[in-house]
């Protein structure tokens, strides 16, 4: 089992990461400081492939568990949904020791997670992930939240688990729209902080593809290590952290433009990073045979380099919508080099529209 301390003082834990972890999350909530009451989280999807399993696991244990399933899919993430498991939780009569386990993708992890962090002003919170983007993206951060019917992700918290287990059989059974989806992820830790990690991932693309676990592991193990890192040093998102925004402000554009519904979140992201290494390009801080090779990636993983359904006047109206956009003012993540990147404001309209121009316009191969 490898492992990734992600160091946030009192809040600190770990990331476990290995195969067949489910028995180690069930011996884990027996610990003494924990009553032995647990409520189970998780969505349909999972339920019916792993639901069984996680029963038979937690009944050889002495602890008393729950299990409350939601509807899979966004529309979850609600008040609604939130008041379904208070009530769970209530009925079951967990108190301020007992632990909310989250089996899931994003959508289980941020709304249980921010039900353990409002009920009874916080309990324990134990982060399974099932998704490779949640594996790789919120199973560090401690951000939680649901959805409003003006936003997404509008009401939330900041709330660290006690600790994560990431499970990385389960990506077996998840769909391969969703492995690519994480993927777009995974590629930005390259750009943003490791080069190595970079030409790794140039260099796996048939393990990845073919969900290796040794490799699936490492690129899960690495992608924690770099955001563990980052947030340790900016746990509420003042100024490092911006970097992980990599790609994202133009992929908010292209989700809001085409509904949420076109786009999985990461496949906005990966087209959302080649229009920021355009803009780069532009703006001279990288080179094309650079751009060229990040966008080559992407499509050597399969996923979209270009958008379609959006225009270059529409998303950049929507970027000013951003939740990062403050008084007007972008703050964009320009790629330098494999691993390094800085934050700018001064942009230029033009080159922006250029930029948008590429990854809207062009058709595939252009
Ligand atoms: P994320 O926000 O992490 O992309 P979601 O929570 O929306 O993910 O999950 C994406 C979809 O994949 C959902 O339909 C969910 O039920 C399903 N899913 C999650 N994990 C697995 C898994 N390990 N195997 C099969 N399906 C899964
Ligand atoms: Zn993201």
């Amino acid at each position: 089992m490898e492992k990734v301390k992600v160091e946030l003082k009192e809040n600190s834990y770990e990331i476990l990461i290995g195969e067949n972890l489910l028995e180690d999350v069930a011996k884990f909530t027996t610990l003494p400081q924990f009553t032995k009451k647990v409520l189970i989280v998780t969505d349909e999807n999972i339920f019916n492939i792993y639901g069984e399993k996680l029963r038979k696991i937690f009944s050889n244990y002495d602890t008393n568990f729950e299990m409350e399933i939601i509807p899979a899919g966004e529309t979850s993430k609600s008040l609604a949904e939130a008041e379904r498991i208070y009530t769970c939780a209530i009925e079951s009569n967990l108190d301020r020791k007992s632990i909310i386990v989250a089996v899931g993708g994003g959508v289980v992890g941020d709304l249980t997670g921010f039900v353990a962090a409002t009920y009874m002003r916080g309990v324990n919170f134990v982060q399974v992930p099932t998704t490779l983007l949640s594996q790789v993206d919120s199973s560090v951060g401690g951000k939680t939240a649901v959805n409003h019917k003006l936003g997404k992700n509008l009401i939330g918290a900041f709330y660290q688990p006690k600790a994560v287990f990431i499970d990385v059989s389960t990506l077996k059974t998840l769909p391969e729209r969703e492995i690519k989806a994480g993927l777009g992820e995974v590629v930005k830790y390259g750009i943003i902080s490791d080069a190595d990690f970079f030409s790794y991932l140039e260099k796996n693309i048939e393990g990845i593809l073919s969900r290796n676990v040794e490799v699936l592991k490492k690129i899960i193990k690495r992608a924690c290590e770099i955001k563990a890192e980052v947030v340790s040093r900016d746990e509420k998102e003042s100024g490092l952290r911006r970097i992980l925004n990599f790609g994202h402000t133009i992929a908010h554009a292209i989700e809001e433009q085409t509904g949420y519904t076109k786009y999985a979140h990461g496949e906005a992201v990966a087209i959302g990073m080649i229009g920021a290494a355009y803009i780069s390009q532009f703006l001279n801080y990288v080179d094309s045979e650079k751009v060229l090779r990040l966008k080559n990636l992407i499509e050597s993983f399969g996923m979209y380099t270009h958008c379609e359904g959006c225009s270059v006047e529409g998303v950049y109206k929507l970027l000013f919508h951003d939740k990062k956009t403050v008084a007007g003012k972008i703050n964009w993540v320009l790629m330098k080099d494999f691993g390094s990147v800085e934050i700018t404001d001064e942009v230029p309209e033009k080159v922006i529209k250029m930029a948008l121009e590429k990854i809207i316009q062009d058709n595939r191969g252009g």
